[in-house]
């Protein structure tokens, strides 16, 4: 089933790895911080799913959101 996913901004530390691990799903804001480029209501293709769990997985302060 397709899956969404969103930053939380008021805990994401802009730390970059989202973006380097996911490059087609995270990118940064005019924040500084990590945003979902795709957008946060956006299904994700299937084949991007593998890559944004493990962004998921790997944010140090588990800012990323994905059901
Ligand atoms: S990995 Fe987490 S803390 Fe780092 S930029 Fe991405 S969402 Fe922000």
């Amino acid at each position: 089933m397709a899956k969404k996913c969103a930053v939380n901004k008021a805990v994401c530390v802009g730390c970059g790895l989202c973006t380097s691990i996911a490059p087609a799903v995270f990118g940064f804001g005019d924040d500084g911080l990590a945003e979902n480029i795709l957008g946060n209501e956006t299904e994700l293709p299937e084949e991007l799913e593998a890559s944004v769990n493990e962004a998921a997985e790997s944010c140090p302060v588990q800012a990323i959101e994905v059901k």
